[in-house]
C-alpha cells in the first residue's frame, strides 16, 4: 500500500517497522462535549485504513487517547457545576456511543490521559534530564531552541509561529508547558515540582511510548492538528532517545467545511454526529464521507448527503442477482484502496461490482468501509454477524458455529477471522 505523509509530502510505499504489523496511533477526542461531523469523518476514514491492512493480512494495533484533563473540561465542568470527571466519563461514553453508531470499532485500545499521568510525569522528568526542559514558577516547558527537527511537520517559517499564550518565565515564547503548575480541582496530580496537570502534546507520547515505544508507524489527526500539536509531540518524543523519526507516516485528513469554512465548535458551525445520524444513517455518512479522497476537503450540504443517499439506494438496486466474482472489479477496488486509501475511485469499482453482480466482493468490501451495499435482508443480518462476533469474542464458540452453520445452510457465506 502506499500513503501521503505530510512529513516527507510524498506518497510513499508503507514500509512497517516490524514486518506484517502496524502500530497506529491516532488523537482522539477531547471529551468535554458532543462530537461533530469533522471528527465523523477523520474518524471513519481511519477505522477504514485500519479495517482495509487487516484484511490484507496485517496485524493492526489502533491505538486511540482519550484527553480528559483539558482547558475545556475544567471550563464546562465549572459551568455545569459538576465535577470534572463525571464530565468527562459522560462525554468519552457519548463519544464511544457514537463511534459505535457510525460503525466505528476498528480501534484496539483507548488510553486515558489521566490514567497515564505516570508515565506523563516520567516523561517530563527524562526531558529536564535531558536538559531540553526546564522548570519555571509557572511550570515544566520544552526548549524548542535545542531541537534540530523543529519545524519540519509543518514547513512552517519559525518566525510565524506565533503562541497563544505570552508567558514571561518561558526563555522563548514557542516553548510549550508540558506541566502546568496550580491548583486544579479534582485532575491536578503531586508532582516533583509540585500539584499541577499535564499540558496536552505530553499525553500522546507518552501513551504512544508505553504502548508502541520510542518510533512506529502511522500516526493520524485532522490537519488542524500538524501545528502545534504533532511539531510538539515530534519535538518531545525524539528528544527522548534520538530517534528520528518518531514516526514515518504522519497521516492528516482534510477539513470538513460548512459554506467554506471548517466545521468547528468555535466557529459554532457544527452539526453533531448524533443529529446528523437523525437524518442520514450511518451508511449514507459513510458513502458520503468516503466519496471524497481524505486529504481533499469536505463540503458537508444537504445536497451532498442525499446524493449520496441516492447513490447508495442505486447500488443496492442493481446489486440483486449473484453473478459471481468479477476480477476486474476486484482488482480495481484493491487498487484504489492501496493508492494512497484513494475511496471515491474505490467506491467507483463498487458501482461496477454492483452492476455485474459481485455479491460476495460487495458483502467484504462493504465490511471494510462499514457499508451495507446489500439490499436483501441487510439489517437482520448484520445483527447476527455482530452476535456471533460477540459469541466469538466471548469465547462461546459452540453458539457462535451453530448459528454459523445455519447462515450457510441459508446460503450465507462467512470469513471469520481468527481471534
Ligand atoms: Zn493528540
Amino acid at each position: 500500500m502506499e500513503l501521503y505523509s505530510t512529513l516527507s509530502r510524498t506518497v510513499e510505499p508503507l514500509e512497517t517497522l516490524h514486518p506484517g504489523r502496524v502500530a497506529l496511533f491516532v488523537c482522539g477526542p477531547t471529551v468535554y462535549d458532543y462530537s461533530h461531523l469533522g471528527h465523523a469523518r477523520t474518524y471513519v476514514v481511519f477505522d477504514v485504513l485500519a479495517k482495509y491492512l487487516r484484511w490484507t493480512g496485517k496485524e493492526v494495533f489502533y491505538l486511540q487517547n482519550i484527553t480528559d484533563v483539558d482547558d475545556k473540561i475544567i471550563n464546562r465542568a465549572k459551568e455545569d457545576g459538576i465535577s470534572q470527571s463525571t464530565l468527562a466519563r459522560r462525554f468519552e461514553a457519548e463519544y464511544l456511543r457514537d463511534m459505535k453508531s457510525l460503525g466505528i470499532d476498528a480501534v484496539s485500545y483507548y488510553a486515558r490521559a489521566t490514567t497515564h499521568i505516570p508515565e506523563i510525569i516520567g516523561q517530563v522528568r527524562r526531558l529536564i534530564e535531558k536538559e531540553v526542559a526546564y522548570v519555571t514558577e509557572s511550570g515544566v516547558y520544552f526548549n524548542l531552541d535545542t531541537f534540530e527537527h523543529n519545524g519540519e511537520l509543518s514547513g512552517q517559517e519559525r518566525a510565524l509561529r506565533v503562541s497563544r499564550v505570552t508567558d514571561a518565565t518561558k526563555h522563548n515564547p514557542l516553548d510549550f508547558a508540558l506541566w502546568k503548575l496550580g491548583e486544579y480541582g479534582e485532575y491536578t496530580w503531586d508532582s516533583p515540582w509540585g500539584r499541577g496537570r499535564p499540558g496536552w502534546h505530553i499525553e500522546d507520547t507518552a501513551i504512544s511510548e508505553k504502548y508502541f515505544g520510542q518510533q512506529y508507524d502511522i500516526h493520524g489527526g485532522g490537519l488542524d492538528l500538524i501545528f502545534p500539536h504533532h511539531e510538539a509531540e515530534i519535538a518531545q518524543m525524539e528528544s527522548l532517545e534520538g530517534k528520528h523519526p518518531m514516526v514515518r507516516y504522519w497521516v492528516h485528513t482534510g477539513f470538513l467545511t460548512v459554506k467554506g469554512e471548517k466545521m468547528s465548535k468555535s466557529l459554532g458551525n457544527f452539526i453533531t454526529i448524533r443529529d446528523a445520524l437523525k437524518a442520514w444513517n450511518k451508511d449514507v455518512l459513510r458513502y458520503f464521507i468516503l466519496l471524497s479522497h481524505y486529504r481533499s476537503p469536505l463540503q458537508a450540504t444537504d445536497d451532498g448527503l442525499a446524493n449520496a443517499a441516492k447513490g447508495l439506494d442505486h447500488i443496492r438496486a442493481i446489486a440483486t442477482q449473484d453473478k459471481g466474482a468479477d476480477a476486474e472489479g476486484r482488482k480495481a477496488f484493491v487498487k484504489a484502496m492501496e493508492s494512497d486509501l484513494n475511496t471515491p475511485m474505490a467506491l467507483a469499482a463498487i458501482q461496477k461490482l454492483a452492476g455485474s453482480g459481485d455479491l460476495e466482493a460487495l458483502r467484504g468490501y462493504g465490511e471494510i468501509l462499514g457499508i451495507n451495499f446489500l439490499k436483501e435482508t441487510s439489517a437482520p443480518l448484520s445483527v447476527l454477524h455482530e452476535i456471533r462476533a460477540e459469541l466469538r469474542a466471548q469465547k462461546q464458540f459452540a453458539v457462535a458455529d451453530l448459528i454459523r452453520e445455519r447462515m450457510v445452510a441459508a446460503g450465507i457465506t462467512i470469513a471469520d477471522k481468527p481471534l
